[in-house]
This record gives C-alpha cells, structure tokens and sequence, in this order.
C-alpha cells in the first residue's frame, strides 16, 4: 500500500526512530525498567508542558483527560464557563452536562479567538464560577487563543484555568507555570509524535486543593489513583506500555530539536502555509491563526468534502474538512509534529491542482 501523507490534525506521522521503538518486544510494567522509564519520560513531559507541576500519563485518547479534568476538579452543580468557538470547545459543554455540572457557554465567533475582557467581565459577574474551559488551539477552527491574557484573569479569581492543549502542545507555544495554567491536556497522537491512546494532564497546587472535595463519582480516571502510582514510578492501571516506550523516543526528538526551535519551525512552516493559501486566492478562516494547522476557506463552488476524498483516495494527500457547520467549507492542513516544509509543499501542490480540476469540471 502507498503511504498517505497524513497532513491531518491527529493523528499526525510517526517518525522512523519512533516507530522503531514501536515495533520492539514488549516489556512489563510492574519492573523497575519499566518503573526507570515511566518516571524518566514523566519528568521529561514536564520540560514539554514548561511546568514544575507532576503530569500524569492515562491511557485513552485526549478525551480521557478532557473528562478527568471535569470529574476530579468539579462536584455536581459546579458552575463552569466553557469558551466556546469550535467543535472540540463543544465537547466540554457536553462532558460538563454529563457529570451534572452547569457549564454556561460563552459564545465565541467561529475563527475568532475569545476577548480575554469578556471572560473577566463573566467572572466578575458571577463569583460561583468555578472553572474557565478553553481551547489553547481550537483544532475545528485554527484559532489560537491568547492563553496568556486568561491565566492573568482567572489567576485573580478562585477558579482555575484548564486548558485543552491536545492539538497544540509542542506546537503553539503554551507556558503553564509562567501563564498560571491549572489544568494542561495532552494527547499523544498530535503534536507529540505518536500514535493515539496516551492523554496527559498536568495539575496545578490550586487545581488540586479540589480533588479531595469533589464529588463527581469516578474510578478509571481518579486522579487519586495515579497520585499514588506516580509515587512509586507506576500507573494504578495497566499502562500503554508500548506507546510509553515510543514517548521516550519522540520526547527525544523534541529535546534533541529544542522546544523554541519547534515552535520556531512549526511558526514558520504555519507563515509558509498561510502564504501559499492566500497565494491560490483563498482566505483563511481563522482570524487568531495558530502554528499546529491553517485552515482555508474553499472557493464558491467546490464541495469541500469531494475534494478531501479525492486528494486521500487519489493522490495520496490526506487534509481534513470541516467540521460541524464548517463541512465542506474549509480544509485544514496540520504543520505540527514530524510534518515538514517539504511534506507542505506536496500536500499544497496537490491541493492547488485538485482545485483546479474540480473547478474547471464544475465549468
Ligand atoms: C484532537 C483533539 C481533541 C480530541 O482528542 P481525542 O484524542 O480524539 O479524544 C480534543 N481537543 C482538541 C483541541 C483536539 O485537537
């Protein structure tokens, strides 16, 4: 079978040397070289996260962590403000509702990035709000949001700042501690490099204070339970022993490139992308762009989600569309992890002559 170049956000390619790692024997994790390998990547995540705070590995997709943050830091009938300006935004209302809580949705603009202003106002509103749900890149819409400006908002009130960074970890820059960030969500299949199934949480002094006390029943996702596996270098639940393995290798990569210097290429190759849509007379959608993926507003005319198949299943060029309303409107291409200028290059080829067929068929 051809490879798909995968331009995708998430999953996203996996290196050689990753892979590589991926294929060898599994190894068991009640070992001390298992144990030495759990603790080693879980202080070096930390360099990734740019936090002092423990991150904790579980096994599940980035969802997993989206719902840990929910259940371990909230009791039912806690009043949480989602910011909400895109699909992944929704997904908090919806796990919100889920376990009782009464999120209340601040409504963003599709492409637009949240007004830091507003989130104060709501706090200053209503002092029961208990935590701020953001995106730090909105994947559905390629927002970044300036999570800077809010960890400065939120710092001032009693509620903590979770933010979902499963896109755009490693990728848009994120500074937990310096930024206060409470909450930090990772997932493995993004910018890190790896297949799906491992999700992160980093956890704040002031986030934990809640744990305790809340009383959203929960089990696999307990943080408790994962507190008390970390101090023994372990996990309370079979871990994903091979991806834990591979995270070492890809959090190598990253180390041996150095965090600024991803950020640096992954901005770059986002400016590059930018460019080159803008140079097919396209618009982007998004007016807070982020460097994990640009997003593309098609041309009248072009059925957004025949263009995406037939770039997957003809040329070999997978982007993803649109989402929810946004179906078949845009395209969005990912430069975040192990893609490269050159991989852009070809999927912006393809997309440039994809476009051109299908508009001169539509003649
Ligand atoms: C991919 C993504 C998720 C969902 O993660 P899963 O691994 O599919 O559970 C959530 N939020 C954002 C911003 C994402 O990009």
């Amino acid at each position: 079978m051809k490879t798909n170049l995968l331009l995708t956000p998430g999953p996203t390619p996996v290196p050689e040397a990753v892979r590589r790692v991926l294929a060898e024997p599994i190894i068991h994790h009640r070992t001390p070289q298992y144990r030495k390998i759990f603790q080693d990547v879980s202080e070096r995540l930390k360099k990734v996260f740019l936090t002092k705070n423990p991150v904790y590995t579980y096994t599940g997709s980035g969802t997993m962590c989206m719902e840990a943050s929910i259940v371990n830091f909230h009791s039912t009938g806690d009043q949480t403000l989602v910011v909400e300006g895109g699909k992944f935004a929704e997904r908090f209302t919806k796990i919100a509702k889920a376990f009782g809580l009464k999120p209340t949705a601040m409504k963003v603009t599709y492409g637009e990035a949240v007004n830091p202003e507003a989130v104060r106002e709501e706090l200053k509103k209503n002092k029961d709000i208990k935590s701020v749900c953001v995106q730090l890149c909105e994947t559905s819409t390629a927002v970044l949001n300036d999570i800077k400006a809010l960890g400065k908002v939120v710092a001032e009130t009693d509620a903590i700042l979770i933010v979902d960074a499963i896109s755009g970890l490693a990728a848009d820059r994120l500074e937990t501690d310096n930024w206060g960030v409470d909450l930090v969500i990772g997932g493995s299949q993004k910018a890190l490099m790896l297949p799906p199934g491992l999700a992160f949480l980093s956890v704040s002094a002031k986030a934990r204070q809640r744990v305790d006390t809340a009383n959203i029943p929960r089990f696999y996702s307990d943080l408790r339970a994962y507190e008390k596996g970390m101090a023994d270098a372990d996990t309370p639940w079979t871990p994903a022993v091979g991806l834990v393995l591979g995270l070492g290798k890809s959090l190598e990569l990253i180390e041996q490139e150095g965090l600024e210097n991803v950020f640096k290429r992954c901005a770059d190759n986002a400016a590059f992308a930018r460019e080159k849509v803008k140079a097919m007379g396209m618009e982007l959608f998004s007016k807070a762009p982020s460097s994990t993926l640009t997003a593309a507003v098609l041309p009248q005319g072009i059925d957004g989600k025949k263009l995406v198949k037939v770039m997957r299943d003809e040329k070999g060029v997978t982007f993803a569309g649109g989402q929810g309303e946004l179906e078949g409107k845009i395209v969005r291409m990912c430069h975040m992890g192990a893609i490269t200028r050159s991989d852009l290059e070809e999927g912006l080829r393809v997309l440039r002559a994809t476009l051109e067929e299908m508009s001169v068929g539509s003649k």
